[in-house]
């Protein structure tokens, strides 16, 4: 039984209406509720819906993370179940399942049964991998692909990322491009080869006002990919960005106007550290709609520590205004991601996310507490506010007494120097 919703969140909004979701998002962010049904009314925030929990991403709101999840031509279901329980454990806010080997259906089905955020998928994933597993390659069609959307969706995923910005322009523009790195969005390449294979137009634009009917139905979320980021920073941004964030920005407003909830993705892949903030300002000039980022790493060198180089990258464009981060792993580049791998980037991308946060609204309530607790060498209460935890630094400080220091400085602790001797004036 298809779930028909009569009135969408963005319609209500518009309508004046106050939706639970709205305030279910004013209360957890501290928002005033009018504030939050006027920006999802004007497309400014989107909400991610899964049964009762709700996930608002876009203007005046937290940052927001995302852990990308999935069998690629390797993997096992328990892995991936145990990466989303990992994601579960740390707050994060949504996943988005990728698989293309194993039984699919059943890694999704798993992955919901084992934690309680919103899922997102690409559903040209599965179509694609199916139809290669039983020898047809890109020999599928359309119909096959609004049918895996409609799938998901009646699961309860709460978005979809689809690849509209691919036209047979723009594969020609790539076959001359002097990039150095091409793209790197999977989806996006998945949709080309489809294209080119079948001789035909982006299946996405062709079906788009039956998308838009099933997302309305089941008042799901467009996630419009960034299917034209380079794999390099030596790529810097050029006509096919450019016409990708008009594209996507048409179709963002054509969904909205139907009552479809938009994010876009931008600023993904890789972007020279000395363009993260022109870039930004550019798709946060252009792009009302939140804006998803994944990554984007600002140096080419860091291999095995990708996850670092992103986390700089990803702190820099969610400071200066995108709202959605994709968690990037150590294993970037190199290998699908172990269950440790997958936590490694997590953390990283807290802080990347605390540090927008940090750059967008000031000083945090955390960071205060934090400060204050090390005046007063308040070891457990550190532990507490720590971004995991606590586990490494009480791993690194298993000695550590309540009001003394630590070993770094000794005896000649700063803090307790100075207090000693402050003291003694
Ligand atoms: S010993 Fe040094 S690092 Fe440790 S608490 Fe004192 S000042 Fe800080």
């Amino acid at each position: 039984m298809e779930t028909t919703i009569k009135e969408t969140i963005v319609e209500q909004c518009k309508a004046g209406k106050i939706p639970e979701e709205a305030k279910f998002i004013a209360r957890t962010e501290n928002k005033d509720v009018h504030f939050v049904v006027k920006e999802i009314a004007s497309g400014g925030l989107a909400v991610l819906r899964r049964k009762t929990k709700f996930v608002g991403i876009g203007n005046g709101l937290r940052t927001k993370l995302n852990v990308n999840l999935g069998t690629s031509s390797v993997g096992e279901i328990s892995e991936e179940v145990e990466k989303a329980k990992i994601a579960e454990k740390f707050k994060i806010d949504a996943i988005t399942e990728m698989s293309m080997c194993g039984d699919i259906d059943k890694i999704r089905e798993s992955i919901f049964q084992s934690v309680t955020m919103p899922v997102i998928t690409c559903p040209i994933y599965q179509v694609a991998a199916e139809n290669f597993d039983k020898g047809n390659g890109f020999k599928f069609n359309g119909g096959e692909i609004l049918h895996n959307i409609e799938k998901h969706l009646k699961e309860g995923v709460s978005a979809v990322v689809l690849h509209l910005s691919m036209t047979k322009d723009a594969i020609k523009k790539l076959k001359n491009t002097k990039r150095i790195d091409s793209i790197v969005s999977k989806g996006g390449a998945l949709t080309a080869a489809y294209m080119i294979e079948n001789n035909c137009e982006n299946p996405f634009i062709e079906n788009f006002a039956r998308i838009i009917e099933i997302l309305h139905a089941h008042d799901a979320t467009l996630i419009l990919g960034n299917v034209m980021r380079s794999g390099g920073v030596c790529d810097e941004m050029d006509e096919l960005h450019i016409n990708e964030m008009k594209m996507n920005r048409n179709f963002a407003n054509k969904a909205h106007r139907h009552g479809v909830q938009v994010i876009v993705e931008a600023l993904g892949g890789h972007i020279a550290a000395k363009n993260l903030i022109s870039y930004t300002k550019f798709y946060r000039k252009n792009i009302k709609f939140p804006l998803f980022a994944s990554g984007p790493v600002p140096i080419d060198c860091a291999l095995g520590y990708d996850h670092i180089a992103a986390c700089l990258g990803a702190g820099i464009v969610a400071g200066h205004g995108a709202d959605f981060l994709c968690c990037i792993t150590p294993a970037e580049h190199l290998a699908l991601p172990t269950v440790e791998d997958v936590k490694e980037g997590i953390i990283t991308f807290k802080i990347a996310a605390e540090f927008a946060d940090a750059m967008k609204y000031g000083i945090s309530e955390r960071d205060r507490a934090m400060d204050e607790a090390r005046d007063g060498h308040d070891w457990e209460k550190q532990f507490g506010l720590a971004i995991d935890g606590g586990e490494r630094a009480r791993q690194k400080g298993k000695n550590l007494i309540k009001g003394t220091g630590c070993t770094m400085c000794g005896k000649y602790c700063a803090v307790d120097v100075m207090k000693k001797y402050l003291n003694k004036m």
